[in-house]
């Protein structure tokens, strides 16, 4: 205080001017200093809380100007302030009667009021104060005479600021103007405060709504996340729909969590059901294929989360819901975190029960076919097509006169055949490679090493490896028929010889029985006649027959002779309509129109088939039944049908209908007379005649007998 006495008394005795101002600045300077001295952290603190309003420079608030207004009208002052001390400058929020905005701290009479923060600082009359007389504010513009000013004190208690009135003439408040002035002040406090805590709420409520909107952008980028998520679950389920196969999910505990629609088919359970049900529980009736129980820590899914490996076709047998048994083969992947740590399995399940059971049917059937082969002391052999190699089990090397353990190629097989029955072996051979068909032939054999002879009976079946068209492989079984030949050729032998035996006579009988007809014609004893017409018609039968017997035998020597010549068979039919019409009173025999068919045939050997046909019909099917005889032309051939509403024939019987000397064996044919030669003749003749021969039949229900034979051109 010395110092500024000091200068003052200067002060005074220096001119006006220049030198006042800067003495003035001295003024405030020093006064800084000293303040400085006391109070530098203090103002510091002060300029901080006062930047803390963010106050400073800001446009004018009616709240404030209103406040101005009305401290000006309680203390009767033009002017009012509310002025805010900067660092070096004051800076008015509302100037009421002012323009100015603000003047320099050194001018302002307010950085003395807030000298005393709890003091109402009032000056009667600026230019009778000493601190002020010299102000330029009062020895100029705005002509301040008079000076209240209550200090802005915060909650902190930083005066911030004053409230001040301002007269131009000198004047002193009254005491209620003065409280009033505080009152207004702490207004304008309370005013600074709630800007100040609108502003922190506004900057809360900025970041409130930045936030909002964030969380909304988040929001939204996870509704679209989810929804990607969705629609790639949606596709990854239908494409686990398509797969055919059922998948199951499970977590690291076996519980399931996940079930494709197939899955829910194959167990016959909703999804809703199977959700968090463990893979292993009692409801799945796990079982081995064979039926035994399935334990827990045996089930593939428990085994892939337990070691992390897949195990893959796994044959398990389970218990749908609706009680059926199904065999399904799984595979199960175990599925790993980041880390490699199994936190589920994948379970993938094919329902294999038809192919399963099928399958098995086929071991079982295998073994039986294996013990049959075995029993029936049969030979079997398996060839591949492309590279000729044949294997042949023992028992066939045994019937070429082979060691069992010896090797036998095809070449080797086929030279034990007779050249008679060579070539016919190899073309149906070569056949099946491209025919896929079941093909069975007999021919004899020499044996390798005992040049026994025997004749074998082959059965060729052929095979495609999947997803080829042509023939793999063939397989087949060999039987030694060679007792049945020798029998047969003994019968044939015998049957031979009788006939022959018997023609002789049979010849001399039907000269005497010519000469006796003759004889009894001419004396005109009809009796007679008519005996020996009934010996005729015996006799004819067994001629018959016997002609019979030696067709069997000349075509075992393989000689059978065909005399062709060109004619019309719808003519031949015609004739055996005529014959059935005289001959047969048991049976309606109805004939179908016919059209100009010509074949080039043996006349007599093909109505000696027709007539086997429509005699077989007659003899096989109730009387008073309908025979009916259709015959039209088909892809180069005449077809001819005998269809008869008899007995019929089993179907075990069919295939061996037209074999030499085969007749069935039923009760119903108990009494039906025959030497089953009829069919066998047939067959012979139509083959020899490049022709079909065959039966449809069903037992009880009667038989249609058809051959063809090619059109002659
Ligand atoms: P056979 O009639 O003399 O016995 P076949 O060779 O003519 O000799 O016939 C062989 C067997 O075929 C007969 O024994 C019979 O069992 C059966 N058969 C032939 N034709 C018929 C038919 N139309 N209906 C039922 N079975 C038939």
């Amino acid at each position: 205080m010395q110092i500024i006495d000091v200068i003052k008394k200067i002060k005074r005795l220096i001119i006006k001017g220049l030198i006042i101002e800067y003495l003035c600045r001295l003024t405030q300077q020093v006064v800084l200093i000293n303040m400085a001295e006391n109070t530098s952290t203090n103002e510091e603190k002060r300029l901080e809380a006062l930047k803390s309003y963010n106050i400073l420079d800001t446009d004018t608030e009616k709240d404030f100007d209103d406040l101005t207004a009305l401290a000006a009208a309680i203390c009767e002052t033009p002017i009012s302030l509310i002025s805010f001390v900067d660092l070096d400058r004051q800076w008015f929020k509302s100037h009421h009667g002012l323009d100015a905005r603000q003047t320099d701290r050194c001018h302002s009479f307010c950085s003395h009021a807030i000298q005393d923060p709890e003091q109402l600082m009032q000056v009667e009359d600026a230019q009778r104060d000493i601190r002020f007389q010299d102000n330029p504010l009062v020895t100029g513009s705005p002509d301040i005479r008079f000076y209240a000013g209550m200090p802005l004190l915060d909650e902190d208690g930083y005066a911030l600021g004053s409230l001040c009135v301002i007269d131009q003439k000198p004047k002193i408040l009254s005491e209620a103007q003065q409280k009033a002035l505080k009152i207004v002040a702490r207004q304008v406090i309370d005013k600074l405060l709630l800007r100040r805590n609108n502003r922190k709420l506004m900057i809360a409520n900025n970041d409130l709504t930045e936030s909002n909107r964030k969380l909304k952008a988040a929001e939204e980028s996870l509704r679209n996340a989810v929804s990607d998520l969705r629609e790639s679950k949606d596709k990854i389920q239908n494409i686990l729909d398509i797969v055919g196969e059922g998948i199951s999910i499970t977590d690291s505990e076996g519980l399931i969590t996940y079930t494709n629609g197939r899955n829910q088919e194959i167990f016959q359970m909703d999804e809703q059901s199977m959700l968090g049900l463990s893979i292993t529980a009692p409801v799945w009736h796990n079982r081995k294929p064979d039926g035994s129980r399935l334990r827990c820590d045996e089930h593939p899914v428990t085994l892939a989360l337990k070691t992390g490996k897949p195990v893959l076709d796994f044959v398990i047998l389970i218990i749908d819901q609706n009680g059926h048994p199904k065999y399904l083969r799984m595979n199960a992947m175990p599925i790993k975190d980041g880390s490699g740590k199994v936190d589920g399995a994948i379970g993938s399940f094919a329902d294999i029960t038809e192919s399963y059971l099928l399958q098995e049917r086929l071991k079982e059937s295998e073994n039986s076919l294996k013990s049959a082969i075995s029993s029936a002391n049969l030979g079997t052999w398996q060839m591949n097509i492309d590279s000729a190699v044949l294997e042949a089990s023992g028992r066939m090397k045994e019937l070429y006169g082979f060691c069992p353990d010896e090797p036998m190629s095809f070449e080797a097989a086929v030279a034990q055949i007779p050249e008679s029955h060579r070539q016919e072996v190899i073309a149906i051979m070569n056949a099946s490679n491209t025919k896929d068909e079941r093909y069975e032939f007999e021919y004899p054999v020499t044996g390798y090493h005992d040049k026994k002879l025997r004749w074998l009976r082959t059965t060729v079946q052929t095979f495609k490896n999947p997803g080829d068209t042509a023939v793999s492989y063939l397989s087949g079984t060999i039987a030694d028929i060679t007792e049945r030949k020798l029998d047969e050729q003994r019968r044939t032998d015998f049957i031979g010889m009788v006939s022959h035996e018997l023609r002789n006579p049979l010849t001399a009988i039907n000269l005497y029985i010519q000469l006796l007809s003759r004889s009894a014609k001419s004396i005109g004893d009809t009796v007679l006649e008519d005996k020996i017409s009934k010996i005729d018609s015996q006799v004819q039968r067994m001629e018959s027959l016997i002609n019979g017997f030696l067709d069997v035998a000349r075509m075992g020597e393989g000689k059978i002779q065909l005399e062709k010549s060109k004619f019309d068979i719808a003519d031949l039919i015609r004739m055996a309509q005529e014959e059935c019409q005289a001959t047969i009173n048991s049976h309606r025999v109805n004939f179908e129109p016919l059209e100009l068919m010509h074949v080039e045939a043996d006349r007599s050997k093909v109505e000696q088939v027709l007539t086997n046909f429509i005699n077989n019909a007659v003899k096989y099917s109730p009387a008073n039944t309908d025979i009916k005889v259709t015959c039209h032309q088909k892809d180069g051939h005449v077809h001819i049908y005998v269809q008869d509403n008899g007995m019929g024939i089993p179907a075990k019987d069919q295939p061996y209908i037209f074999d030499r000397f085969y007749r069935v064996e039923s009760d119903e044919m108990k009494n039906k007379k025959g030497f089953g030669m009829g069919l066998y003749i047939c067959k012979e003749i139509i083959e020899r005649h490049n022709g079909h021969i065959g039966v449809s039949s069903t037992e009880g229900d009667g038989s249609t007998f058809w051959f063809t034979l090619p059109i002659s051109q």
